[in-house]
């Protein structure tokens, strides 16, 4: 895997190799949520003969439909706002049947030569635009084994159904909670896209016309040191009432995570650094909840590393 800056045309066009398969990108990245200009990225991949693959996890298909800009091929936690409980673990690959497999046969073995795994004919040749999938279902799902419990799979349809009515409410919460942050002297500054300060800001508009994300960071004022920042974002993560410290994202429940020690707490210090995490990064995942709770929620703990105020 060759990582690039997903902004940088550039980047992607350089790092295309012989061997390159795909291009993978999410449309709106976590904790700073950046917005992929998908279009750019959709047309450099097919200019390299390879499918763009899309995580639209934090989108969600309410918030943005990666086909209509040239996706291939979609994927989505469905743990996180497909469910939108945090209660069921699952995941969705979604072929979007635009991606011809067949165009360079000797990119593609698995899809384009007999597989002992499905016997006969190449796969594309037996399913045609189905190909990709029966790969999937077939060695991947079935023999390999990652597959939904049927309760899991109720709980999941169960959340879809509520899908649009949950995502306008996520993402106008967000915005008022993003702007309330912008403007609060304890914070330096909000990673926010629907924010006209946001360097993806013109991208929110283009691709995410119903709403930006719910989730999004923002930081505190530097201190004097990372442990500095450090013992004021837990003191103000210990101040919160209704967002609860926990690591996932997509819940009907506010959420709140300190990337550094805790999702990314994997990354060293220049990976962190390159990533735009600082140990006063604080990230939320906005719930469900009445918009005026989690504003006052937030509100009083900064108010409070803010003395004086
Ligand atoms: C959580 C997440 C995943 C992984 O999904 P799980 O359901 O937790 O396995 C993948 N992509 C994104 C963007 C996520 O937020």
């Amino acid at each position: 895997v060759t990582f690039v800056d997903q902004d940088d045309p550039a980047a992607w066009r350089a790092a295309v190799r012989p061997t390159t398969r795909a291009f993978f990108a999410e449309t709106v990245a976590n904790p700073l949520a950046q917005v992929l200009d998908v279009r750019l990225v959709a047309d450099i991949a097919h200019d390299a003969g390879v499918p763009l693959i899309i995580d639209n996890t934090v989108a969600t298909p309410y918030l943005q439909r990666p086909k209509q800009h040239g996706a291939d091929i979609v994927v989505h936690s469905a743990t996180k706002f497909i469910g939108g409980h945090g209660a069921a673990l699952g995941g969705l690959v979604v072929d979007l049947g635009t991606f011809d497999f067949t165009a360079d046969a000797a990119r593609w073995p698995q899809l384009n030569t007999p597989l002992a795994r499905v016997p006969g004919a190449a796969l594309t040749e037996q399913f045609g635009p189905k190909a990709y999938l029966t790969l999937l279902r077939t060695k991947y799902s079935q023999d390999l084994g990652p597959s939904l419990s049927a309760f899991n799979a109720f709980q999941l349809l169960q959340g879809l159904e509520s899908l649009d009515l949950r995502m306008a409410r996520h993402s106008a919460t967000a915005q008022t909670v993003a702007e309330t942050l912008d403007t609060h002297p304890a914070v330096a500054r909000v990673h926010h896209p629907g924010l006209a300060s946001s360097p993806w800001h013109d991208a929110a508009t283009r691709y995410l016309p119903r709403g930006a994300a719910s989730v999004f960071s923002f930081e505190l004022h530097p201190g004097a040191d990372a442990d500095d920042d450090f013992t004021r974002a837990a003191a103000l993560i210990d101040r919160l009432h209704v967002a609860q410290l926990v690591a996932n994202i997509g819940d009907a429940r506010t959420l709140v995570a300190h990337p550094a020690s805790m999702t990314h707490s994997h990354l060293s210090p220049a990976q962190l650094a390159a990533g735009g995490i600082t140990s006063a990064t604080i990230r939320l995942s906005i719930g469900l909840e009445d918009p005026a709770d989690i504003v006052a929620d937030l509100t009083d703990a900064l108010d409070a590393l803010s003395p004086g105020r």
